[in-house]
């Protein structure tokens, strides 16, 4: 097992990572950055550096800086937590030159499924479903068009190299196609400094469901259910529930088996997610994240498994803590990301947090790295909050949340809470009836 892990991240997840050290015994090494020397992380971490100023490209981006904290600290493994350096391949090969353990997948890895056409195509070589569409990247028009008739319109252009739900261009018609393949072409060029771009099948009214993976990365691996996040805004997510109410127990074994033999087939280490669309009961893949999620939480709820905890084990060549077969999925749970953002227009709303009290009660968690008299710095992510609630059932769990945001309060500054309080009254939410495309359409016809 590990001495001493340093957490490569800042904010609610800085704070997770740490507690499931804590847990097992091992000490921790966090940075930060100028701006963030008050933070939560920073204060509980047995040991911080401070590695730059408020940029994150000079401090939570910087690599040299966190190997270098490595080395003064004597931290023999990183865990990168989501976003910033999770992803980045680069920084998983140099800890690795550097004999310090990246606590995640490897390099390799982390690079076949963050090229998107690398990573469609190795899903399908696994047996995953995936959307029709063009094989690799698309370039000139006249082939576009020949894909786009053969797999019919609507279609969808995405970039190879894309995230955060950017560089994507739907078209209906031909003409359509030619603007969009040169618009996601220039877009994704300029965004990611990589403008490959291919075509697939746009689903019209699909759910996006994910599937949670762990691999010990010597071919064993489980499956921990699925996640609904099928609740997005400008493609990013808003609310996610596990399990997702579209599912029967028969799906849900079929495509967690299909994802964890996948994974073992792959020899992957650590934890992933492999997202799908599902429309009309069939699964398309569309994307693995190769890291651990913000939604993460849910699966924990009902599983009663701590993903970290998990990492950690498998990184450290502890192997699994279970196997597939004692795996329970017990209840329901749902997970609201509160931002500082006006609920509305959800332009960000840094400032100064002059009262913060959470709810508590049976199947309330709140993770967060906020208090009172918290000063939320306008450089990063506007997550401030995860609200996770869990019950029994689908029902119980909507009642309990329901009354954990009345308990909720932020003041100083705007969240989107107010937002989860007119969801959560909802009959289509109620009723778990609801795509990714259902909370835009509710946002525009409610302004
Ligand atoms: P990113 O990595 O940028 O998040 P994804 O491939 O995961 O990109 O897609 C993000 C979101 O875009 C999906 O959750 C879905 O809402 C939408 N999307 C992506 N591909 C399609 C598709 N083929 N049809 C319809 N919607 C899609």
């Amino acid at each position: 097992m590990f001495q001493k892990i340093l957490i490569a991240n800042r904010g609610e997840i800085a704070l997770r990572v740490l507690r499931a050290a804590k847990e097992l015994g091992i000490q921790t090494v966090v940075v930060h950055s100028t701006a963030d020397a008050d933070a939560m992380h920073v204060r509980l971490a047995d040991e911080s550096v401070c590695i730059g100023p408020p940029p994150a490209r000079d401090s939570y981006l910087n690599i040299h800086q966190i190997v270098a904290a490595c080395e003064i600290t004597g931290a023999d493994a990183v865990h990168p937590g989501y976003g910033f350096l999770s992803e980045n391949a680069k920084f998983a090969d140099i800890l690795a030159a550097h004999k310090i353990t990246f606590i995640g997948p490897s390099g390799d890895h982390i690079r076949t499924m963050g090229d998107k056409i690398e990573a469609k195509r190795t899903a399908k070589r696994l047996g995953i479903p995936v959307v029709p569409g063009s094989e690799g990247a698309v370039t000139e028009e006249s082939e576009a068009k020949r894909i786009a008739a053969d797999i019919g319109y609507p279609v969808i252009i995405k970039a190879s190299a894309g995230g955060g739900g950017r560089g994507m261009k739907v078209a209906r018609t031909e003409e359509d196609l030619e603007i969009a393949l040169d618009t996601a072409r220039s877009e994704a060029g300029a965004a990611f400094g990589d403008d490959a771009v291919y075509i697939e099948k746009y689903l019209e009214k699909p759910r996006h469901i994910e599937v949670q993976v762990v691999g010990d990365g010597a071919g064993n691996a489980i499956h921990l259910g699925e996640r609904d996040c099928s609740l997005q805004r400008r493609h990013q997510k808003v609310w996610e529930e596990a399990n997702s109410p579209a599912l029967n127990d028969e799906e849900r074994a079929k495509i967690g088996e299909t994802c964890s033999k996948a994974i073992a087939d792959m020899s992957y280490s650590g934890a992933g997610t492999i997202e799908f669309l599902y429309e009309n009961g069939e699964f398309y893949f569309i994307e693995m994240n190769t890291r651990l999620q913000v939604e993460h939480p849910v699966t924990e709820a009902i599983t009663g498994i701590d993903l970290v905890h998990e990492q950690i084990r498998v990184a450290s060549g502890g192997g699994l803590s279970v196997r597939q077969n004692e795996i329970r999925f017990q209840g329901h749970a749902i997970e609201c990301r509160i931002n500082a953002e006006d609920p509305r227009t959800f332009t960000p709303s840094p400032g100064t947090i002059t009262h913060f009290h959470t709810p508590g009660g049976l199947g309330i968690r709140v993770d967060s790295g906020v208090y009172s008299g918290y000063r939320i710095p306008p450089y990063y992510d506007s997550l401030i909050g995860k609200l996770i609630v869990h019950g029994r059932n689908r029902v119980e769990c909507l009642m309990r949340l329901r009354r954990a945001l009345d308990e909720f309060v932020v003041d100083g500054i705007k969240t989107t809470l107010p937002l989860f309080r007119d969801l959560v009254g909802n009959p289509d939410i109620a009723n778990g009836d609801y795509d990714i495309h259902w909370l835009e359409k509710h946002l525009a016809q409610n302004p």
